[in-house]
């Protein structure tokens, strides 16, 4: 049976061409992708497309367009089969990670795809990753979608959306999902690795368009001030930091550091602990230098990425969680986004 896809064009690399005057690469309309995938034709499947104004560079990627992006998949849900959301690479793991919480119950494929060379170059990756996301977001069996869940397809891999991060500005291969299997590998066929896809529940899908975003992140480094951390937690309107912490969860144990932290958490600043690592996952108390970050009260993130714990934290506190809600809700698995060891 003929699938029915909807392409969803937000801008990005993916359908650039070069300004003759400066030289800078700008976004183009839908139509000359078209023109650049006359092989789209061929595909059984009909295709719409649904076209941003302005298009965007990911770069200017924020919590307004990820409602707009949301509400458009609401909008159109019951007339496709699947979704394919074209999106620079900058931030695409942070839109794939937040649209993975704010779509709850989903049971459609939205696949994320873009391009380290613009659609109108030779030797771009663009086309490829195209075609093979629609193949993704088309793929059913028994009338039944085989990856029902936001991922993102990129240089013939297919990973969940969530466990992504951007770690290569160069390569084709610009995305990593250092702590889950790849979902699918696309070679002569596109092999689907279905003990680690999410199976329909065939819930009615809700949409959640509150996010807050007062949180922030601190990333640390040797050498990193007081003045630096004070000036953080101080921050006004703050809820939430992300601690980016090295390796299992470590942070230095220097008594003005802990005590600043303390002061935050004890204001009602929630601190989720996440590592600087893309693979691996935080144990706080398995190190000296995590004992007392567990002790003052800060949250262990597991095997998080960064871009995830951005997002779900923007929607939960959206959702009003506060305290030990919110500590439970970051600890728990909501959408496959991290693994409690
Ligand atoms: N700066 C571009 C963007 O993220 C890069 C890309 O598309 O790959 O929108």
């Amino acid at each position: 049976m003929e699938s029915n896809i909807l392409i969803i064009y937000t801008g990005g690399t993916i359908g650039m061409i070069q300004d003759p005057n400066t030289g800078a690469l700008t976004p183009f309309n839908i139509e000359a992708l078209y023109q650049h995938i006359p092989a789209l034709q061929n595909f059984n499947c009909r295709i719409d497309s649904y076209c941003f104004e302005p298009l965007i560079d990911s770069s200017n990627m924020n919590p307004p367009f990820w409602i707009k992006l949301a509400r458009v998949i609401e909008e159109n849900y019951e007339k496709y089969d699947g979704f394919v959301i074209l999106h620079g690479t900058d931030t695409m793991a942070h839109t794939a990670s937040m649209l993975s919480f704010m779509l709850e119950n989903l049971n459609k494929p939205v696949v994320f795809t873009g391009a380290q060379l613009p659609m109108g170059m030779v030797r771009t990756d663009g086309r490829e990753n195209f075609i093979n996301a629609i193949e993704i977001a088309s793929a059913r069996i028994d009338d039944t979608p085989v990856v029902p869940e936001v991922t993102i397809c990129f240089e013939n891999q297919l990973m969940r959306g969530n466990r992504t991060n951007k770690f290569n500005a160069e390569n084709f291969n610009a995305f990593l999902s250092g702590n889950y299997p790849l979902l699918a590998q696309m070679g002569v066929h596109i092999k689907y690795n279905t003990e680690y896809i999410f199976k329909p529940n065939f819930k009615k899908l809700k949409v959640h368009f509150n996010l807050d975003p007062n949180i922030a992140i601190l990333k640390l480094f040797p050498g990193i001030t007081e003045n630096v951390v004070r000036s953080i937690i101080n921050i006004p309107g703050l809820k939430a930091l992300i601690l980016e912490t090295y390796g299992a969860g470590n942070a230095p144990t220097d008594a003005w550091f802990l005590k600043t932290l303390h002061e935050g958490i004890v204001s009602g600043i929630t601190i989720f602990n996440v590592t600087q690592c893309k693979g691996g996952s935080v144990e706080m108390g398995k190190y000296e230098t995590s004992v007392e970050l567990s002790s003052i009260g800060v949250v262990g993130g597991y095997d998080i990425t960064t871009e995830s714990a951005v997002a779900k934290m923007m929607y939960l506190l959206g959702e009003g969680y506060s305290g030990k809600e919110l500590t439970r809700m970051l600890q728990t698995p909501l959408r496959g986004e991290l693994t409690v060891s």
